[in-house]
């Protein structure tokens, strides 16, 4: 579904991903780990097209998307749930969500605001609140339920769960696993390893902006050793 072929991302400073290839295939959760600053956050916006790369390719169900504009990429059902969620702090819950609703993918079954609330009750309680008075975990909802208004068929998910109470990571684990138990596509970054571990089929770590290990989650292969070596855990 996602294909990244040797991309290399950079800013005025200088590159920060050097080559990276991965993918994400169809009704798969793929985890990108690694120790701050090495490029995860880069890999998403080459992606979303936010900072496009300076080479290589990135194939979207088989269309070469990289250089194409953000809103273009998402139109085509990429939806992100951006590091610091950005949220629209005066709007609702219920206003947030309507604000960006759309059917990109053109879904049988497309998201309305019943179905995220569902998946987050607590969007429910919280719909006519503003946006800004949330608390973080609840923000993280929104960020969520408002990226699954444009049905996208892939999400990506830059720090899941950064910073939030335990009880609200696992609220937002569990409505990520409905998620994927529906078929979703997802790139998700999280420092939570056993979390993700849990959630996610396949992991790449990146370490100095390269791939350093990928391989199958659920395995022994993501031994204590990668983690000391390359997460410093
Ligand atoms: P984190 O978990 O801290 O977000 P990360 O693995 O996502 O880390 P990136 O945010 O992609 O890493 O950062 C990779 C490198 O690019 C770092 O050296 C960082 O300082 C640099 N970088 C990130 N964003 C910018 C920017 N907007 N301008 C200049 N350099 C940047």
């Amino acid at each position: 579904m996602l294909r990244l072929e040797n991309i290399k991302t950079g800013y005025d400073a200088g590159l920060a991903v050097f080559g990276v290839t991965l993918e994400v295939r169809e009704a798969e959760v793929v985890a990108l780990l690694g120790r701050n600053g090495m490029g995860k956050t880069t890999t998403i916006r080459s992606i979303i097209g936010l900072t496009p790369p300076r080479s290589g390719k990135i194939f979207f169900n088989d269309r070469e998307i990289q250089k194409l504009s953000s809103y273009k990429i998402a139109r085509l059902g990429i939806g992100l749930v951006p590091e610091g969620r950005q949220i629209f702090p005066t709007l609702s819950v219920r206003e947030n969500l309507l604000a960006v609703a759309a059917n990109y993918s053109k879904n049988s079954d497309p998201y309305s605001v019943d179905r995220v609330f569902s998946i987050f009750p607590r969007l429910e309680e919280r719909q006519k609140q503003k946006g800004g008075s949330l608390s973080g975990g609840e923000q993280q909802m929104l960020a969520i339920a408002r990226a699954l208004m444009i049905n996208p068929s892939l999400l990506l998910l830059d720090e899941a769960t950064e910073g939030l109470a335990p009880l609200v990571c696992k609220e937002i684990w569990e409505g990520l696993d409905i998620l994927k138990q529906r078929g979703l596509s997802i790139l998700v970054i999280d420092k939570d390893i056993e979390a993700l571990t849990a959630i996610s089929d396949r992991t790449y770590i990146m370490e100095k902006g390269e791939v350093v290990w990928t391989g199958v989650s659920h395995t022994d292969n993501l031994t204590t050793e990668l983690k000391m070596r390359y997460l410093g855990v």
